[in-house]
């Protein structure tokens, strides 16, 4: 059995969803690659009780370290280091050194930022920040705030409690030298290996997924096969000790055979895999959106670089816009109407040859709630791609609300890209 952890995120602001947890996430996917299982993040607002129930939970599970997000600022709501002492049976002292670290920090940051504030109560927020629980370890502060390691006192059993600041950008830059460090080693002592692969069908339901495993079972056992099903793709991530590779290159083998029509990636995400194709092919793209209005040039240069490929986007949400800007004919919206085959396959050559690109994307729809016709209910899309070998058209009826249509209507566009550029099974 490798190493456990438990994680407890805080902050009544991400209980309350009105910011995203970011912070469980990451520290699961740290942990698993450092070979550490973890079975539970628990979230709790900023109430000393309901973290200490979190701690007692976690430590009731048996794992040797438990990670805390949050609550190590100066105001009053900032609890986690004294919890979390006290729960250690440390309880904790100012570390007068500590004190004057963080109080040159603030001093230089309010310098910065041209605060001004009674110098009474910023030595106080920096006196609680500088609260240590008695023996233990000190992380020194990425913003303001220090991470603590805290072990239990001597001669009591359960985990060691990382302490580590809410602030994503913080707790990450800290994350090195909490790994680094010896009560945390000795903590994770127990670690091996855990591997991780992913595989991703478009196209294929959970279901037929389903099936398949199961018949299988019996030649898969020491793998823990988790599926997802996000915006059509299904993401297929299996878990396993390195004792199991025979039996994951079986499971390997069988979806390969199984979904070789659905089957696009054994790892990077469809984005990873359109962007290394126009980086490796040395070709250039534009798009022409109407119903997605943007959202597909968005997407294509959310990645750093992607200034090498991309050349730029145009939102024709008018039939004037498509006109003009893109020089899609008056006559074939008037034949055709804006939702069409033949405008997405002028709007992507409009595109291609307005600035000049090699491949050209166009997506025309409705989107709804309104707007559907007999003919052309909400949810029709039609897309288009035109690369050097010709066009690429797609009709779509696609359900759901209006920003699912628009977002599904991107990721097929994205998905007509990847068959343009590297093949694979179609979109
Ligand atoms: P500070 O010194 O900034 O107060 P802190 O350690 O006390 O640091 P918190 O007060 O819990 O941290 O959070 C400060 C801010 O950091 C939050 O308002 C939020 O914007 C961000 N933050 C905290 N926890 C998370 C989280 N789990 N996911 C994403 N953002 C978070
Ligand atoms: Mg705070």
């Amino acid at each position: 059995m490798s190493a456990r952890a438990g994680i407890v995120v805080t902050g009544t602001e991400v209980l309350t969803g009105r910011v995203t947890d970011r912070n469980g996430p990451w520290l699961a996917e740290q942990l698993r690659q450092l070979g550490v299982d973890v079975g539970h993040v628990v979230l709790v607002g900023d109430r000393p009780e309901d973290m200490q129930g979190a701690l007692a939970f976690l430590a009731g599970t048996g794992v040797s370290l438990v990670i805390t997000s949050g609550g190590l600022g100066p105001t009053a709501d900032d609890l986690t280091a004294e919890v979390v002492g006290e729960f250690q049976g440390r309880p904790s002292a100012v570390d007068p050194a500590l004190e004057q670290r963080i109080a040159v920090v603030v001093e230089r940051l309010m310098a910065r930022r041209g605060w001004r504030a009674d110098p009474d109560a910023t030595a106080a927020g920096v006196r609680k920040q500088a609260q240590v629980p008695g023996g233990a370890m000190v992380l020194e502060p990425v913003g303001t705030a220090p991470g603590l390691v805290v072990p239990p006192s001597d001669g009591r059993d359960g985990p060691t409690v990382l302490v580590l600041p809410g602030p994503p950008s913080e707790l990450q830059g800290m994350w090195p030298a909490a790994v680094a460090a010896e009560p945390v080693q000795q903590a994770l002592a127990g670690r091996t290996e855990l591997r991780q692969e992913t595989v991703r069908l478009w196209g294929t339901l959970e279901a037929e997924l389903a099936v398949v495993l199961r018949d299988h079972d019996a030649e898969l056992s020491g793998l823990e096969v988790t599926t997802c099903i996000r915006e059509g793709e299904l993401e297929i991530v299996t878990r396993y000790a390195p004792e199991a590779q025979p039996a994951y290159d079986r499971l390997g083998a069988l979806l390969t055979r199984t979904f070789d029509h659905t089957l696009f990636s054994t790892g990077p995400t469809l984005d990873e895999i359109v962007a290394t194709g126009f980086a490796e092919r040395g070709l250039t793209v534009a798009t022409a959106e109407s119903c997605t209005g943007g959202m597909l040039a968005a997407r294509l240069t959310e990645r750093p670089g992607s200034s090498a490929w991309v050349l730029g986007g145009v939102t024709a949400y008018a039939n004037s816009a498509k006109e003009q800007l893109l020089g899609v004919p008056a006559d074939v919206l008037a034949e055709h109407g804006a939702v069409s085959p033949e405008v997405a396959l002028a709007l992507a050559e409009g595109a291609r040859a307005r600035f000049g690109a090699d491949v050209g994307v166009g997506i025309t729809g409705v989107a709804g709630p309104g707007g559907g016709t007999a003919d052309k209910p909400v949810g029709t899309v039609h897309l288009c791609v035109v690369g050097p070998e010709g066009p690429q058209l797609r009709a779509l009826r696609l359900p759901g609300s209006r920003a699912v249509v628009r977002e599904r209507s991107v990721t097929m566009a994205m998905h007509l890209l990847r068959v343009l550029l590297v093949g694979g099974p179609p979109a």
